[in-house]
């Protein structure tokens, strides 16, 4: 971008109010455009409302804040719905022909725009060659996978050969665990959190069965302080420390769910590794949403899915990593053809010859049709980098916080105010572009309100909106639309 676009705004301002002349003092001197995004998100809003003269939650903040936004490109390469497309919109309400404000890409994101193009070549493909697309094409069906696996190890922070893309992401977790958790007399415990995610809660009770053992004994589960809602780091520490001896396997999400809460899954590896435990993450929360460094930081497992923050639609193909330094030693417990070299996967002999690391763990062919979506996605990852993503997604949801305090933090002199408390920590290394709001009301009939003027986001009764701000396709507009759109549903549903 020229330095002559970059002082354009959408803002009613001269480029001289832009772009003022350096007075005396040191601390008046404007942040150039480039570092707006590197401040502090409530100091960044207060700059840019000084700077257009306009209240700091005025809609101008967030216009100012996409115009400066060098990754604003990317949301043209999804599909975005229209409210009116929304089922529970209510038109009578709302301009029915404007995009939603879609918050809920950490449950399903947006379809990427060459979703339906590389689906339909293989769709073609198959129409026209049948059997012959196996091996000739575009992605030939044979190794399609493996033609994007290095575009999702950038994603997570890995080698190439350190991921596999195959399954979903219980199916890919239950792997994991059947080659990772070994229990003995002494060490038979698996280190998770008590709030898990059903289904790796489900996971984890049923691999410990599995070995004969109860899951009440050898499953330890870690909640927060009486009166807090997330964990501290120390906490988390303290308890490998402590029992460390017992444990088998960590096994953590890297963001949590529910609230939002980035883990510090470096450190909690670290100081698994003291004590002689694997350590493994289920990031599916934490792709695409925050960095990884799955390989720096010598993390032994970690499975996602792809359909949240990587929006490979509903059931895409799930990702599996196991680091390089397990790569001969940690075998498969069960098998497959997949697993089977590809260079003599084919010649049917029956002896196997396992591919090494997580490649070995492959077991069916892969499904074309889910690969074409998540390649389409993983591309638009791929112009860009999680970095880039990260120093604006710290803005994006902290000028969400931002605005969310100002209007809703509990206030003694009006006892009957609604108010809303953000369970997420604010501490923007321990969270990722989710916060979770949990209100002073009942939050049903609010919900219902934002759903009928266009919002989508996630209901936790009986208090917790779960919104999430992506980097990758949301705006600043999104957030200070939201904003406004509760204002209205809160107001519509205390009449
Ligand atoms: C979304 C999610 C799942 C879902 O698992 P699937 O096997 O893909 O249905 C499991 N665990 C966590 C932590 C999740 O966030």
């Amino acid at each position: 971008m020229s330095a002559a676009e970059d002082s354009v705004s959408l803002c009613p301002v001269s480029r001289e109010e832009a772009h003022p002349q350096p007075t005396d003092s040191q601390s008046s001197t404007p942040t150039p455009m480039d570092e707006l995004f590197d401040l502090d998100p409530t100091e960044a809003v207060k700059q840019v409302s000084s700077l257009l003269g306009c209240s700091p939650t005025s809609e101008n903040v967030s216009h100012y804040f996409d115009k400066h936004d060098k990754l604003r490109h990317l949301r043209g390469n999804f599909l975005v719905p229209k409210i009116a497309d929304l089922p529970p919109s209510d038109l009578s309400l709302v301009d029915g022909s404007e995009e939603c404000i879609y918050l809920s890409g950490n449950s399903l994101g947006l379809q990427p725009k060459n979703a339906r193009k590389y689906l339909e070549e293989e769709l073609d493909n198959w129409a026209k060659t049948g059997v012959h697309g196996h091996t000739v094409g575009s992605r030939p069906w044979a190794w399609a996978e493996n033609n994007i696996e290095d575009l999702m190890a950038n994603i997570v922070g890995a080698k190439t050969e350190e991921v596999a893309l195959m399954n979903g992401l219980t199916v890919n977790l239950h792997l994991l665990m059947l080659s990772f958790y070994k229990p003995t007399q002494t060490r038979h415990k698996i280190l998770l959190e008590n709030k898990a995610f059903p289904s790796d809660h489900y996971t984890i009770e049923s691999q410990i069965r599995l070995r004969g053992l109860e899951p009440q004994h050898s499953m330890l589960l870690l909640s927060p302080r009486p009166g807090e809602d997330t964990l501290r780091t120390e906490d988390i520490l303290n308890v490998i420390e402590k029992e460390g001896d017992t444990i088998a396997v960590v096994m953590f999400g890297g963001v949590q769910f529910y609230t939002g809460q980035l883990f510090d899954m470096h450190a909690i590896t670290k100081a698994g590794h003291r004590k002689g435990c694997f350590v493994g993450f289920d990031c599916a929360h934490a792709v695409g949403n925050v960095e990884l460094k799955l390989h720096d930081w010598g993390v032994d497992f970690a499975c996602w899915c792809s359909y949240k923050y990587l929006n490979s639609g509903a059931g895409g193909l799930g990702g599996a990593f196991i680091h390089e330094k397990h790569k001969d030693t940690i075998k498969p417990a069960l098998l497959g053809w997949w697993g089977h070299d590809l260079k003599t996967r084919f010649q049917m002999t029956n002896v196997m010859e396992l591919q090494s690391g997580v490649s070995g763990f492959r077991l069916s062919n892969q499904p074309i049709l889910l690969v074409c979506p998540l390649q389409a996605s993983l591309e638009v990852f791929n112009m860009t980098s999680m970095q880039a993503l990260r120093r604006k997604s710290v803005l994006l949801t902290g000028y969400l916080e931002y605005l969310i305090k100002h209007y809703y933090t509990e206030d003694p002199a009006q006892p009957h105010k609604p108010y809303i408390r953000i369970i997420t920590p604010s501490d923007p290394q321990q969270r990722g572009c989710q916060l979770s709001l949990s209100f002073s009301i009942p939050i049903r009939r609010v919900f219902q309100e934002l759903e009928r003027r266009g919002v989508a986001c996630d209901m936790r009764e009986p208090s917790v909106l779960r919104v999430a701000p992506t980097p990758l396709y949301n705006s600043f507009s999104d957030v200070h639309r939201f904003i406004e759109t509760l204002g209205k549903a809160l107001a519509s549903s205390s009449s």
